[in-house]
């Protein structure tokens, strides 16, 4: 693996002033004093520099290729302070394997695994102060890669930075683990079959914010997409999967057809959730099956997942047609057992019998 140059910042944020910001980070405005960049050029044989440095801007060139053509994808993972004292990141490998299938549907090297791991460690190490201090608080960690090459020409760059910055982060909903109301987007797709749906690619937020403004305005707090083929099937939230509980024990969640994003929140789930006896099938749902089981009752609970927020109650869901509850707009027992035993296993409370922790020493 390259070899890391660490270069502490020479001007670091006092600690009382740290302190005071952890009380109430929110999420994703809050960022720690370091980043963590590696260097790759095709003609200089692949990545040639790895450094832990002072988090700055980056100097860009107004024809670096990411800004006109959007080659990026990034990660998303949680560094949790276990009760034990230590530090740990939760199934990173598998962060890895997925940000190099993200590589490969958008035309970017890949960053070898250990590289991938180290640098996350690095910086969760050099940053081990900003935890922070609330409850369901963790360190969001965001690796990201984007073209820098300074061309407008139409083909895959040959230079990219591969970066990875950290921002201490409370819970992701402010109303906590209330329920949320979701809206169904009409107008919009998230994912086109062949797309980039199953990518974590910039370009699939991009085309996602005005049916998130919709929402919003709305009164909803996130909105779902339908398949973009028959506009029939639920596919998933602009950054959530979906999980859907029925009346006699069993679980659907959509499958992964090519569309919708292999969470790793999702696929831990569905691990937990047949080791509850539960059954869980990958099966397409419609919008309007998921109505009428929600009116009959037959649908107990419905949840989004994901590592921002890690599982969520979903109590209402809104469209032009009108709106329905799920459970009496509670939360219910799957919901709440599924997230507890979720967190218990990432926060080190729970027996691991996958091995999804990943201790950083
Ligand atoms: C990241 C993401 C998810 C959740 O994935 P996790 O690995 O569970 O965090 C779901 N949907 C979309 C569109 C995403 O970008």
């Amino acid at each position: 693996m390259l070899p890391f140059t660490i270069e502490p910042t020479t001007n670091p944020t006092p600690a009382d002033a740290r302190d005071a910001a952890l009380v109430d980070p929110g999420f994703g405005k809050l960022f720690t004093d370091h980043m963590v960049v590696v260097r790759y050029d095709e003609d200089k044989g692949g990545w040639y520099e790895a450094k832990v440095t002072a988090r700055a801007p980056i100097p860009m060139d107004p024809a670096s290729s990411v800004l006109h053509y959007a080659q990026e994808i990034f990660e998303g993972m949680k560094a949790y302070k276990l009760s034990d004292g230590s530090t740990a990141l939760f199934r990173p490998d598998a962060n890895a394997r997925r940000f190099n299938e993200s590589a490969t549907r958008m035309a970017m090297p890949h960053v070898p695994h250990d590289l991938f791991v180290e640098s996350v460690e690095q910086l969760v190490r050099i940053d081990s102060q900003w935890f922070p201090k609330v409850e369901g608080g963790a360190l969001y960690l965001r690796p990201f890669m984007f073209a820098s090459e300074v061309f407008l020409g139409v083909r895959p760059a040959k230079q990219y930075l591969f970066i990875t910055i950290a921002s201490p982060v409370g819970a992701y909903f402010k109303g906590g683990i209330a329920p949320v109301t979701i809206w169904v987007s009409q107008h919009y797709t998230r994912a086109a079959p062949g797309g980039t749906g199953a990518a974590k690619c910039g370009g699939n937020y991009a085309a996602s914010l005005v049916a998130q403004a919709e929402a919003t305005a709305q009164g909803c707090d996130q909105v779902v997409f339908l398949d973009a083929a028959e506009h029939k099937w639920v596919e998933e939230l602009g950054g959530m999967n979906l999980f859907f509980v029925f009346d006699d024990g069993s679980i659907i969640t959509p499958p992964l057809t090519g569309t919708i994003l292999p969470g790793i929140t999702r696929s831990s789930i569905i691990d937990l959730a047949r080791a509850q006896g539960l059954t869980v099938s990958e099966q397409p749902y419609s919008i309007d099956q998921w109505q009428a089981d929600a009116q009959s009752g037959k649908l107990r609970e419905t949840f989004a997942c994901g590592t921002a927020a890690v599982v969520t109650p979903v109590g209402t869901v809104k469209s032009p047609q009108g709106s329905f509850t799920i459970g009496g707009n509670q939360s219910g027992p799957v919901t709440a057992s599924l997230r507890s035993a979720l967190v218990s296993i990432q926060r080190g409370d729970a027996a691991d019998p996958h091995g999804w922790v990943h201790r950083i020493a």
